[in-house]
């Protein structure tokens, strides 16, 4: 029997969504490349430990039988590190494909690099996929989100298998729904992860408030964060962080134990240069990104604070302090949300992609890292018609409204602790930036006219007119 489908990479990703193809009863070839030296062949253990009765299962470590073995036109996923080693993999089974067939890239490539991809496969009529996946092993196993981009040809064969292992809305429909052109399913996915940066430091700075400024112990908080997702706060990375949070090692509470350094995989930084680069606000990005950049920093920030060990003091707070927590958390969520619907926005319009952001958030509700209710209550706000920007839909417009004070009171007992709250102060910033009709950034004009003649434009004048003043006489 041939094939239905290929897997090229049987990593953490490759195998659970080899594992996820084969429960929906496709035939399936896996190929993972045998390093030399290394004793272990990894797709004939995959095989040896995976095989079934109902389906085919074939292992390679030679692309070229591999290759052969699949059904044609052919489907092709390459799971494997995204980079060089996608162009290694490519370059080495262009030679074996035929016109038709589709080459799938499910890593987290730079959309860029698929642009350039798809460009040469299209030369020599292989459709190219460039598809974003979420959710991280277990999605992968058994059901993430998928954001296909690229060939509609390479998207129309490959969409039964695709559908099938996606994780299903509440309306049981597949969260995978073809993205866009070129690299389309790539960015969106970038900037998925982008929202996942500004959610996850969201929440270990509302951790670090109540455990240092509220004087919470883990537990406490993990019942905190429950309470809260009873009342449509719930999503996968609360419900992540709650049992983080319970997680014990040796009798303590493991979370105390880890070191505070975190590492990146690219994504959050690549939507961060996007966004500057085409000059969109971002600021909870951008913050999430620089929290991961100084955290990194160890060393020097043990240095700096024992030479800077000033005397904070930690302010008191009531009980109400909780749910003013509880509605900051909810403000600078929404407010993170905005940011990121508003950057592939505004970068669909530049490349006429006409990314169907209804339909995005859709397949966001489910199989992602993302999910949470607050996806679902967006999938819905977006399904009423033509995009708007998430901020002004009239029930945001009424919460924000009510809860905006919290989000100050909780910034202030934060940062007179002596706290970085870069995530939570990115989204006041943001917030009170755009909600403001005259800002200070005429003194910018000012200035930018003083020491270089950019000229600057009036108020009271036509804003077809511009101005340059001789500020020096
Ligand atoms: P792993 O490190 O678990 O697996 C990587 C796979 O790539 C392995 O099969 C490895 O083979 C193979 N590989 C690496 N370099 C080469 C090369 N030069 N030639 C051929 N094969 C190579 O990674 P993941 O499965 O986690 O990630 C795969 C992709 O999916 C990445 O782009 C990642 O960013 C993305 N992704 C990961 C998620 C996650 O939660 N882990 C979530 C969503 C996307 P070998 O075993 O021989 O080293």
């Amino acid at each position: 029997i041939k094939s239905q489908i290929g897997i090229i990479g049987l990593g953490v990703m490759g195998g659970n969504l080899a594992l996820n193809v084969l429960s929906k009863g496709f035939h399936l070839s896996v190929f993972n490349r045998q390093v030399l030296g290394k004793e272990e062949n990894v797709a004939k253990n995959f095989v040896e430990t995976h095989a079934n009765k109902k389906t085919s299962l074939l292992g390679f470590d030679h692309l070229s039988p591999f290759i052969d073995s699949l059904e044609t036109p052919r489907t092709i996923l390459i799971m494997v590190k995204s980079g060089e080693a996608v162009d290694a993999i490519i370059n080495e089974i262009t030679p074996l494909l035929n016109a038709n067939d589709c080459v799938i890239d499910g890593g987290n490539s730079h959309y860029k690099d698929t642009i350039r991809r798809e460009l040469s496969f299209d030369t020599i009529n292989i459709n190219f996929l460039g598809v974003g996946i979420s959710g991280g092993a277990e999605g992968a196993l058994n059901g993430p989100s998928i954001m296909p981009g690229g060939s509609k040809k390479g998207y129309k064969q490959a969409k039964k298998i695709l559908d099938a292992i996606a994780a299903k809305d509440i309306n049981n429909t597949p969260c995978s729904a073809y993205i866009g052109p070129g690299g389309s399913g790539h960015f969106v996915k970038m900037v998925h992860n982008s929202i996942e940066y500004g959610e996850m430091q969201l929440l270990a700075e509302i951790y670090q408030l109540l455990r240092y400024v509220a004087k919470k112990s883990p537990e406490d908080i993990a019942t905190i964060f429950e309470n809260w997702s009873t009342r449509k706060k719930n999503s996968y990375l609360l419900e992540i962080t709650i049992k983080i949070l319970r997680k014990k090692d040796n009798g303590a509470y493991l979370i105390d134990k880890i070191l505070d350094k975190t590492g990146q995989n690219g994504t959050g930084n690549w939507s961060a240069v996007e966004g500057i680069r085409a000059g969109i606000p971002i600021d909870t990005i951008i913050a999430s990104v620089m929290a991961r950049n100084i955290s990194s920093r160890k060393e020097q920030r043990v240095l700096t604070s024992e030479i800077y060990r000033l005397d904070y003091k930690i302010p008191e707070v009531e009980e109400t302090f909780i749910n003013q927590l509880e509605e900051a958390y909810y403000v600078v969520s929404i407010i993170n949300h905005s940011i990121g619907f508003d950057l592939l926005q505004r970068i669909s319009e530049r490349n006429s992609w006409e990314l169907n952001l209804s339909e995005i958030a859709q397949i966001w509700t489910n199989g992602c890292i993302i999910r949470s209710d607050l996806m679902q209550t967006i999938a819905l706000l977006f399904s009423e018609g033509t995009y708007q920007d998430l901020l002004l839909f009239p029930e945001i417009v009424a919460l924000m409204k009510t809860n905006i004070s919290s989000l100050q009171t909780s910034l202030q007992s934060g940062l007179l602790s002596g706290f970085a709250l870069p995530v939570m102060s990115g989204a006041a910033n943001y917030f009170f930036a755009y909600t403001t009709a005259n800002s200070s950034a005429n003194l910018i004009q000012a200035q930018r006219d003083f020491f270089g003649a950019h000229t600057y434009q009036r108020i009271d004048k036509s804003l077809n007119d511009f101005f340059h003043t001789d500020w020096k006489i």
